[in-house]
């Protein structure tokens, strides 16, 4: 790999990552960590393998290596993402009520509504992200099964962008009375923590992550892709509506780079027309669209990166254009094979996820979904911005 990288000096400098340092050394701490679907495609890279080279088993290694006590997965949280969000979409639909719906699992889109669009906020899905669902998770559900009380446990996430300790830190991410995520790292973070502790990172033995909260689909892996979102939740609920197999799991018509893209879908007697947008220079027309009442979609994904979080800003750094762009296919074409690699490629078929809602929620959207998985947003704009 011949790449030009910024200096690693700056490795710890956006917080949590030297605080998590001194944490990870104290045996009184239940030390639980999850990681976005991103990070398995890139942070091989800052080891010197070739752009997107799939290490799900080395980083899972290397996290216990790092003292975790629980090596869980963000895919997980994907999964129940696309339970939730999938059924908030057919529910809204049915009804014809607070159309078009957005997806609400990127920070920095969802702060760009908030501040610049407040009249789009009742549009957003209620949905927390699936870093936050996974955190909630943590200190309810995975700390019964464990027999550890909440308070104890420190919840850490993995992610691509710093946008992400933003997230983790907004007053309502709690779960009653908890931080659902205490730390979030970046990618450069994590490849800098395994570094100082002398990993040897590349000749690292695959090992697994831990049930229930590590079992993921295909489909919660491909939210790092932009258009993953969208096609996760037409998986689940193309089979929700019609009781019917989908005839095609790979959707190439969501698939592509253009930063903003549209579809019609047709699900039994619906057609359902979607668009996916990736930078937020686009999502200006359709915020217009929704403001005039004239908007032709049902269900829109806003990812804030150009690339969706395979181009998130905490991954590892590349200054050339032509690198740049090299990555960001290699990390996405890694994504997708990944999801095709997987014996389970839709959310609602993942045996963890049916056992989480047979065990514990009930159902989508019940009540206890409602308290641990959904949140509300407020307006954050300021005097002369758009309203
Ligand atoms: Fe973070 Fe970018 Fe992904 Fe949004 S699209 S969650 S800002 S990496």
């Amino acid at each position: 790999l011949s790449s030009v990288r910024e200096p690693l000096f700056a490795a710890y400098s956006t917080g949590h990552a030297i605080e998590l340092k001194e944490a990870l050394a104290d045996p009184k701490r239940y030390k639980v960590v999850q990681c976005a679907p991103v990070i398995r495609v890139s942070l091989a890279e800052e080891f010197g393998l070739p752009f997107g080279t799939l290490t799900p088993g080395k980083m899972a290694a290397a996290l216990r290596l790092l003292n975790f006590d629980r090596v869980y997965d963000t895919n997980f949280g994907a999964d129940v993402t696309i339970m939730e969000e999938g059924s908030e979409l057919i529910s809204r639909v049915m009804s014809g009520e607070r159309l078009p719906m957005f997806t609400s699992c990127c920070p920095a889109w969802v702060k760009h509504a908030e501040t610049a669009a407040p009249h789009v906020l009742d549009h957003l899905s209620s949905c927390k992200s699936p870093m936050q669902m996974v955190g909630s998770l943590v200190k309810t559900y995975s700390a019964e099964l464990d027999g550890i009380a909440p308070a104890d446990i420190l919840s850490v996430a993995v992610m691509p962008c710093t946008c992400k300790k933003f997230e983790a830190g907004r007053e309502e991410m709690n779960v009653d009375g908890l931080r659902e995520v205490d730390m979030v790292i970046t990618t450069r973070e994590l490849a800098q923590l395994i570094k100082d502790k002398g990993i040897d990172f590349i000749n690292l033995p695959d090992e697994t992550f831990d049930s229930p909260l590590g079992k993921y689909s295909g489909a919660g892996t491909i939210f790092g892709a932009t258009g993953g979102v969208m096609e996760a939740a037409i998986r689940t609920g193309y089979e929700l509506v019609t009781h019917e197999p989908i005839p095609n799991l790979q959707l190439d018509f969501i698939r592509g780079d253009e930063g903003i893209r549209t579809a019609t879908v047709q699900i039994g007697d619906l057609e359902l027309k979607v668009a996916m947008v990736a930078g937020l220079k686009y999502v200006s027309t359709i915020l217009e669209q929704v403001a005039k009442g004239t908007c032709p979609y049902h269900f829109i994904e806003v990812m804030a990166c150009p690339e969706g979080c395979v181009s998130g800003g905490g991954q590892p750094k590349l200054l050339l254009e032509t690198q740049r762009k090299s990555a960001y296919q290699a990390r996405k074409s890694s994504i997708y094979r990944h999801d095709s690699n997987q014996k389970v490629r839709k959310s609602h078929e993942n045996p963890a996820i049916i056992k989480l809602y047979k065990d514990f929620l009930g159902e989508p959207l019940g009540h206890a979904s409602h308290h641990l998985l959904h949140t509300k947003f407020f307006s954050r704009s300021v005097k002369g911005e758009m309203k």
